[in-house]
């Protein structure tokens, strides 16, 4: 080696080594209330993406988060993806999508932070002890709808980004934003927008990385797998009205309970899925994954607590961790039609529309479960003789999501963690589904990670959500220093 080369070498590894984490972690910590305001006022806001009659709330949800990005000097973007189809025929605008751009040296990394904005629905009298959108602080819990999924989340990476900025300090990464308004409601447009901008917003990302989940206990997490959904509506029509029990019953062979008879031979009492092909085409558990869900810290009584049974399906935590994330499940959900006002009215419904969803893991092919699904209902079906019609069809089919948790993006992870909380994060798996992870594998061919910082008791989707300053700032800490991780990772880890 030339030895004139080498003080150079060395003045690179040592900038590259200067990572003034606890400058950041200062900056931080003295901004604690400007984060905690900022999400605030993104929780003021009803951007709830099922409500038409919030879609202007909504709009101007998505231009708050243009704005919070705008001064930061990125190249910031408000996407048109068109409009949505109301079940009436008549259409409605959907809300841009916002992207964003910071940094864009070829010789760095580039990574890509999705978030949404939307939320679920909440109202006061569906059982909050505050108003769900007026961000309540209560001993160092944020309650709020949406505050943990995902709007703490999305600022969290903001600020993340907005702290290197306020230094001074160079971003280690080129980083890029997608934050969406519809993810509550099956993310409307974004597939498309994905495709779209394949070749050119997404043409140089190296890595996306997705914080819209929660830990699973006290300990933080990085998330490996969601489970896909194909979702089913079983429709048994019989007679052309509804019709009197007092009149009728005992002459018509009645939809309910036709409707009721089937429904009873999807799954068994003891949870085994009885739809033929189905078991069959999962992934089996292998010893590792016995192992890693072993490691996991997880309480069982903690989590029957939580929700309030005696007795869970499984009663060892190896079993219930792989049945929660690595197994199918069906779930009966509702019929549509049906008596289900107080009181005591004596109908025969003539038309019943059974809901239901059966969640997906690797190796199953939603498209393959569907022909599984109706051609076995229909089988059991054509068993009772029924003249009535029943009509199956699958309205969502959202494929499942598996990482590689030795990719040096989750080596990155664990480092980060290590980092910012002193332990190793547990690795995880989520049992509900975040299609939007399936299409950027699918469509970028990028690797994604799951990053999450909601605490497991954040309450998403139910009453009374929140997320704690402690996980939301400290979430920050971990955004800055997964940048810096990231940005050691060789070219040739992509
Ligand atoms: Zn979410």
């Amino acid at each position: 080696m030339d030895f004139l080369v080498l003080p150079a070498i060395l003045l690179v590894i040592s900038t590259v080594h200067a990572f003034q984490y606890t400058e950041l972690v200062r900056y931080i910590d003295s901004h604690q209330e400007e984060y905690v305001e900022a999400l605030r006022d993104w929780v003021a806001i009803e951007s709830d993406s099922s409500n038409m009659l919030k879609r202007p709330d909504l709009h101007r949800m998505m231009e708050m988060v243009a704005q919070k990005l705008r001064p930061m000097g990125g190249n910031v973007e408000l996407v048109d993806i068109g409009e949505q189809e109301l079940p009436n025929g008549q259409t409605i605008a959907l809300p841009k999508v916002v992207t964003a751009q910071f940094g864009n040296d070829p010789n760095k990394h580039t990574v890509c932070v999705y978030g949404h904005v939307d939320v679920q629905p909440a109202k006061l009298e569906d059982g909050w002890a505050t108003d769900p959108y007026n961000l309540t602080d209560i001993k160092g819990n944020l309650y709020g709808r949406g505050a943990s999924d995902n709007k703490a989340p999305v600022l969290a990476w903001i600020h993340a980004v907005e702290a290197y900025q306020a230094l001074n300090m160079e971003l280690p990464v080129n980083v890029k934003f997608v934050i969406e308004g519809m993810e509550e409601t099956g993310s409307n447009g974004l597939d498309a927008m994905i495709l779209a901008q394949r070749d050119t917003f997404f043409s140089d990302v190296d890595y996306i990385i997705i914080s819209d989940c929660g830990w699973l206990s006290r300990r933080p997490a990085l998330t490996y797998g969601t489970r896909g959904n194909c979702y089913f509506y079983a429709e048994v029509e019989g007679p052309k009205q509804d019709l009197h029990s007092g009149v009728y019953g005992g002459t018509v062979i009645e939809p309910m309970t036709d409707l009721i008879g089937i429904l009873d031979t999807l799954i068994s009492p003891s949870g085994k899925i009885l739809i033929p092909g189905i078991r069959e085409a999962v992934a089996p558990l292998s010893d590792e994954e016995w192992k890693m869900y072993q490691d996991i810290q997880f309480d069982l009584d903690n989590y029957k607590n939580k929700i309030g049974v005696n007795q869970l399906m499984y009663s060892n935590k190896v079993d219930l961790l792989a049945h929660m994330w690595r197994y199918p499940t069906v779930s009966i959900h509702g019929i549509e039609g049906a008596f289900s006002d107080p009181g005591t009215k004596t109908v025969i419904p003539a038309k019943v529309i059974a809901k239901f969803s059966i969640r997906q893991v690797p190796n199953m092919d939603p498209a393959l479960v569907k022909k599984q699904v109706t051609d076995y209902l229909h089988l059991v079906f054509a068993k009772r003789k029924s003249p009535n019609k029943l009509k199956v069809t699958m309205v969502i089919g959202a494929k499942p999501w598996l990482a590689d948790t030795q990719h040096p993006l989750y080596e990155a992870g664990k480092a980060a963690v290590k980092r910012v909380f002193d332990v190793d994060p547990d690795l995880i798996r989520e049992g509900g589904t975040i299609p939007i992870a399936r299409t950027f594998q699918d469509v970028t061919r990028k690797s994604i990670i799951m990053m999450p910082i909601g605490g497991f008791d954040d309450g998403l989707h139910s009453q009374n959500e929140k997320i704690s300053r402690y996980n939301y700032i400290e979430g920050t800490k971990l955004f800055v220093a997964y940048l810096n991780e990231v940005s050691q990772i060789k070219k040739s880890g992509v």
